[in-house]
């Protein structure tokens, strides 16, 4: 498949080229293991000498047919699917610290995210700073230190819906020799390929619109091959020197452009072991089929039920970066030019007790911990997914204690807005 082919083509037909008499639905290989006909042909690929599939937790070809759409999606060189948003977020960066190191974070984030990063990952002796996306240069840069590995972001924060400066988070990122790690997430390469923008390596919670349809749970690194390890040898020793569980390989060397990816699968896969059932980069696959057509019509959708939003009186404030006049516009012009994501973050006169009994009252639109499928759905941060942060922490986040997070899903946007009206009323 040559790299020419845009995304609506890439999304339906990416990753799986049949040739004669094989199936045209990507299949399902349901298979821990694969046979070998001599010993010496399994010890190559142990040693990373032979390319070739021998055990599912370091690859598997379903999961690297996905893996190759997602990645050709976003003009990556290559990807790797993991069994969640949080374990791609956390290998990501795994991949590359280790203890006695640091990296900067935004602080509007999706609050697993920061939970994983403020809380467990210090356990693991790797320390993060969290600044203002928003913040001038010079803070930026002021939480930078000589052990930072790198500056990670997400395109359009969960739950706050802000917009990722990418371009300046590369500059940023770059000038302190460290690699932009985005979440992509929410915006899908759909809406927006941070590569282009200076972006070096990619996340995803493929369980949101990648899946779209609430059916499983997964996620994805992908990597641009563009950041040059070897310019910063000691930084990332980790890449660029011997590594003692493959007999002294060193993955720059062998590996080039792929060398950080490939230390994701054969390494941190290989001893941590968030895989991605063959099953589930399946359904994830024919989710995957459709993700231009239902991200369309989210924005769609969105964009009419925010322009109803911020039209009723009984609404106190609404983010949606589509809006002009939104503190987000112009970012979201550049960055997002055919519409953002399905999310809307508002908050409703009267504050937190008024949005919860304004939800309770929702009937189309259920109340679920999900976000970002084809149905509509409402959650209350400060309630639940961002429940263990105290005040301080969900500010910070950009989450405001009355924020309703309005997933717009795919139906008759008129039926949305019309449950919308009759909660209000109620
Ligand atoms: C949901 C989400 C995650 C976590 O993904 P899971 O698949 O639930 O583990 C990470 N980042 C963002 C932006 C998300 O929305």
């Amino acid at each position: 498949m040559t790299k020419k082919l845009s995304p609506a083509t890439l999304c339906v037909q990416g990753g799986w080229t049949p040739t004669k008499g094989e199936p045209r639905v990507l299949p399902i290989i349901q298979s821990t293991t694969f046979k070998y006909d001599t010993s010496e042909q399994m010890a190559q690929l142990f040693d990373l000498e032979a390319e070739g599939y021998f055990y599912t937790r370091l690859q598997n070809p379903t999961n690297d047919a996905v893996a190759a759409k997602i990645a050709a999606l976003e003009g990556g060189v290559a990807a790797m699917l993991t069994s969640s948003g949080q374990a791609a977020n956390f290998y990501a960066i795994f991949n590359i610290c280790q203890a006695g190191d640091h990296f900067v974070s935004t602080s509007s984030i999706y609050g697993g995210t920061y939970n994983l990063f403020a809380v467990t990952m210090r356990k693991l002796g790797i320390e993060v700073t969290f600044v203002d996306q928003d913040a001038d240069d010079a803070t930026i840069l002021a939480a930078f230190q000589p052990n930072t590995k790198l500056l990670f972001g997400e395109t359009i924060a969960n739950p706050g819906c802000s917009v990722l400066d990418i371009e300046r988070m590369a500059r940023l990122a770059h000038s302190q020799g460290v690699p932009l790690i985005i979440d992509n997430t929410f915006a899908t390469p759909i809406n927006c390929r941070p590569f282009e923008w200076g972006c070096d390596i990619i996340t995803h919670s493929t369980t949101k619109y990648m899946d779209g349809h609430a059916t499983a749970v997964g996620g994805a690194i992908v990597d641009s091959g563009n950041f040059d390890w070897e310019a910063y040898h000691d930084r990332f020793a980790c890449l660029t020197e011997p590594d003692e569980s493959y007999h002294g390989l060193v993955y720059t060397q062998r590996f080039g452009k792929l060398a950080y990816i490939t230390k994701a699968t054969s390494q941190v896969m290989r001893d941590l072991g968030s895989i991605q059932s063959p099953q589930n980069a399946f359904l994830l696959n024919i989710g995957l089929e459709t993700l231009h057509l239902r991200m369309e019509r989210h924005c769609y959708n969105a964009q009419r039920v925010a322009e109803y939003l911020c039209h009723n009186e009984r609404v106190a404030w609404v983010r949606y970066s589509g809006l002009p006049g939104d503190k987000y516009y112009d970012l979201g012009q550049k960055y997002l030019p055919n519409g953002s994501c399905g999310v809307i973050a508002f908050g409703l006169k009267g504050g937190r007790d008024v949005s919860i009994r304004f939800m309770d009252n929702l009937k189309l639109a259920a109340i679920v911990t999900h976000v970002a499928d084809a149905r509509t759905c409402v959650l209350h941060p400060a309630s639940h997914t961002h429940r263990q942060l105290s005040d301080e922490q969900l500010r910070d986040a950009g989450v405001e204690p009355d924020l309703i997070r309005l997933s717009v899903g795919i139906e008759d946007v008129d039926d949305i807005i019309a449950d919308l009206q009759q909660a209000m009323d109620a």
